[in-house]
Order: structure tokens, then C-alpha cells, then sequence
């Protein structure tokens, strides 16, 4: 039983706060802190008669170390859920250190001015969380989150190494709109629209935005399109996973998803260059964002399925073996539960799961890790009773 406060109150953590108050054998008490105290009060206003976590609320600016700490000071958790956005996470993290609580979140640290996401800010809190015996769980979603379980997975029981690791997400879901995102659109549009990558014999392969095209066939969905990206556990599971030889990740789109945001990139529109307009500076990709859906309104429109999941490649008693890992989740069944599409709940779930892990102390080691870093046995656990049950495949289909 312990105290959690999440901060953020956004599409992610809806679904995050939906399975605390579920797992109120766990969570005795919420705090939801965030920008706009209004939704974290609606939320608590929707959940509270339905659950015995006891729910509180509080404006906070994750920007302000000062303002964190107080409202840590006040609530005094056991753990701190970081689902605001990647921006703030060394402020959070500063505050974690300072009032002696542990870290979790989903995304790593971007600097706000520059589309680059690396994991060296958040490393550096290392000795500093070790020295304080604090943990610091990073990436606790789904890519990155489940995908580094299911690596630790499959090393655990059908590997004695892992040579090649291909990671796929696919979400075949249908809003009905020609052109929106799932989640956050300036994040969503700053991770597809920057350079691929793939890590390989210890070296960064770099590519053009969308360079690299493969066909899959996804069971329960069929044959879709999808492009190597750059993606943030490539750089953790390069250095976590012995014997690794290559990682790659790919995303679906569509095409018209596709043609969209060749045509606002080639006009300007996803710049993050801040350009003066009637006198007052705006930054093009901030002004997209307030045209875009907002993609918690996604939830009742969005028909389909995804699937994500992880192909692994290596040795096992000195012969070959592929297998496949993944979940598929539909996000009409998640809508219907609670109230947000598959893309969401994929992130929330595992979120919440992270959190309950550090909270109860099963996982519990003093410093900064990545997920991959865990036993993933109680996490695979609790992905089967928590919403996102998960499947093995042997010898699946490859990508060539
Ligand atoms: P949203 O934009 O829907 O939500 C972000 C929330 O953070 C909003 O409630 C926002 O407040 C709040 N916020 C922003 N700035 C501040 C601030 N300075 N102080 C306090 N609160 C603030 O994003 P998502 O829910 O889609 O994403 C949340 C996180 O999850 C992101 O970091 C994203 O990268 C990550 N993610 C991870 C995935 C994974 O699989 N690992 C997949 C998808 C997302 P307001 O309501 O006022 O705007």
C-alpha cells in the first residue's frame, strides 16, 4: 500500500489514473497535479465513487523546482509518476532528489529548443540517485516500456543470447480524419519527422526521415506499411542486451498520414523554430499543435487494432531461434473501459504498473535505470492482469 502522486493529466495519464484507482489495493492515495488543475479535477470528479484510492488534486508548473517540491513536501508520496511531457523531466527529477522520493516516467529528457532525444541528461542523475538511495525507473511505457520486458523476456527464458532485435509498432486504428495524431502532436511530429536511425555492431546507421520502407503482416490486423525510425530504447537495449549485433524499430503510417506531413513540413508548418507573426513569436509546430484534433478526442472515433511487439533473433543451446513477442490491444474495448483510444492505454497501463513495481519495493535498486534493467517476470505478470495481455511466437515471420 503506498501514495503515488502523478503529475500530468494528459491522454497517457487519464489511462494511468484510470488503473490506479482499479488497483486501489495497491495505491491507497493519488495525488493528480498538473498545468490545468480543471481536468485533473474532472478526473477525480469521474473516478472517485468507483474506487477506495482516496484522490486528491493540485495545480503545479513541472517547470518550477521550487514549486515541485512543495507540493511533494505536502503530499509526501512514495513515488512520483512523471506523465507531463519529456520537457520537464530533469525538473522532476531535481525535485525527486531533493524531497528523497523515487522517479518514475515514460519519455526521456528533451531539451525544448532542439528535436533530440538521448538518454546522457538523465544518466548523469546516477550517482546522485544511488548516493540517495533513491530509484529512478526510466521509460516505463510501452515503446519504450514493454518493449525492453519483453527483451529482458525473451535473454531470461528462450535465449542465452540475442543477437538482432526488431522492434514493430503498428497501430491500424481509424479516426476518420484526414490527418491527426494519437498522442501529443508536437512530440509525435518531432519524432517522425527527425532523422532515422538503427544501432548496429556498436555504431549508429543513420538514414532520411522515412528512408527505409518494409512490409509486415501483423497477426490480427494484415499487411501494412511501416518505416525505421529513431527510437528512444535503441541507445538503452545497445547496452543492456549482451551479444546484441543490431536494433531497429519501425512505425506504421498510412498514407495519407504520410502525405499530410510531407505537405506541412514542406511549408513550414512543423518547424520548431520560433518566426515572428503579427508581431508576437510563435513557433510553427506549437501553432499545428492548437489546428490538430486534440487526440483525447480521438477516443470515440478510433476503430482497429494494435499490435507492438518485439522480433528477436539469437542462439539458444547453439542453435538459431526467432521468436516474436507482442500485444494486441483494440481501442474501442479500451475506449469502453476507460474513455481513451489503444495508443494511450498502451502507454498508461504500463505506467501504472512501473509505479506499483517501485512503490511496493519489488523493484527497489538505488540509482538511474532503464527498464530493460529489472526481472521482467512480475512486470509480464502484471501486463496479463492489468489490460495488456501479451503473446510468444515461434518462428514468425522475419523483416528483411
Ligand atoms: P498530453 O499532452 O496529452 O499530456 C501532457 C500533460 O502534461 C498535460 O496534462 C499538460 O498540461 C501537462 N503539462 C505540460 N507541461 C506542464 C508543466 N510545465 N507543468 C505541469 N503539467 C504540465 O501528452 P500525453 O499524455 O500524450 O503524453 C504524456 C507523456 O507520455 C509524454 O512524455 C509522452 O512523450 C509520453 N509517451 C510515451 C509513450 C511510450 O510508449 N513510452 C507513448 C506515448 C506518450 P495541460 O493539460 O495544461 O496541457
Amino acid at each position: 500500500m503506498g501514495k503515488i502522486l502523478v503529475i500530468g493529466c494528459g491522454g497517457v495519464a487519464s489511462v494511468a489514473v484510470h488503473k490506479i484507482c482499479q488497483n486501489d489495493e495497491e495505491f491507497q492515495e493519488l495525488c493528480i497535479a498538473s498545468r490545468t488543475v480543471a481536468k485533473c479535477n474532472a478526473l477525480k470528479e469521474k473516478l472517485q465513487n468507483t474506487t477506495k484510492t482516496k484522490i486528491t488534486t493540485a495545480k503545479v508548473d513541472a517547470n518550477n523546482v521550487a514549486d515541485l517540491v512543495k507540493l511533494i513536501n505536502e503530499f509526501k508520496p512514495d513515488v512520483v509518476l512523471n506523465l507531463a511531457l519529456p520537457y520537464q523531466d530533469l525538473k522532476i527529477m531535481d525535485a525527486c532528489l531533493e524531497t528523497g522520493v523515487h522517479y518514475i516516467d515514460t519519455a526521456n529528457y528533451e531539451p525544448e529548443d532542439t528535436a533530440k532525444f538521448e538518454y546522457k541528461w538523465q544518466w548523469a542523475y546516477r550517482e546522485r540517485y544511488q548516493k540517495a538511495g533513491l530509484t529512478a525507473l526510466l521509460g516505463s511505457g510501452f515503446d519504450p516500456g514493454v518493449t525492453g520486458v519483453f527483451s529482458a523476456y525473451a535473454l531470461k527464458h528462450y535465449f542465452d543470447e540475442i543477437n538482432y532485435i526488431d522492434i514493430l509498432d503498428c497501430n491500424a486504428g481509424d479516426h476518420g480524419y484526414p490527418f491527426a495524431t494519437n498522442f501529443n502532436p508536437e512530440i509525435n511530429i518531432r519524432e517522425v519527422s527527425a532523422k532515422g536511425s538503427y544501432w548496429e555492431n556498436g555504431k549508429w546507421i543513420e538514414t532520411e526521415p522515412m528512408e527505409i520502407k518494409r512490409v509486415y503482416n501483423f497477426p490480427e490486423i494484415g499487411e501494412k506499411d511501416m518505416y525505421l525510425l529513431h527510437h528512444e530504447e535503441l541507445e538503452s537495449l545497445g547496452l543492456n542486451i549482451p551479444g546484441i549485433k543490431r536494433i531497429r524499430f519501425f512505425m506504421t503510417f498510412g498514407k495519407s498520414y504520410l502525405t499530410h506531413l510531407k505537405c506541412l513540413e514542406n511549408v513550414g508548418m512543423t518547424s520548431i523554430k520560433p518566426i515572428m507573426y503579427e508581431g508576437k513569436e510563435i513557433v510553427p509546430l506549437q501553432f499545428l499543435k492548437a489546428v490538430l484534433p486534440d487526440p483525447s478526442s480521438l477516443g470515440p472515433r478510433t476503430k482497429g487494432k494494435t499490435n507492438i511487439g518485439c522480433i528477436f533473433t539469437g542462439k539458444k543451446d547453439g542453435k538459431e531461434r526467432n521468436i516474436y513477442i507482442y500485444n494486441v490491444c483494440d481501442h474501442q474495448e479500451c475506449y469502453k473501459e476507460v474513455g481513451s483510444q489503444a495508443v494511450a492505454y498502451t502507454t498508461g497501463v504500463p505506467a501504472m504498473i512501473g509505479a506499483m513495481l517501485v512503490m511496493n519495493g519489488t523493484w527497489r535498486k538505488a540509482g538511474v535505470y532503464n527498464i530493460e534493467e529489472f526481472n521482467p517476470d512480475p512486470f509480464m505478470e502484471a501486463l496479463n492482469k492489468w489490460g495488456l495481455p501479451w503473446k510468444v511466437s515461434e518462428n514468425p515471420e522475419l523483416v528483411p
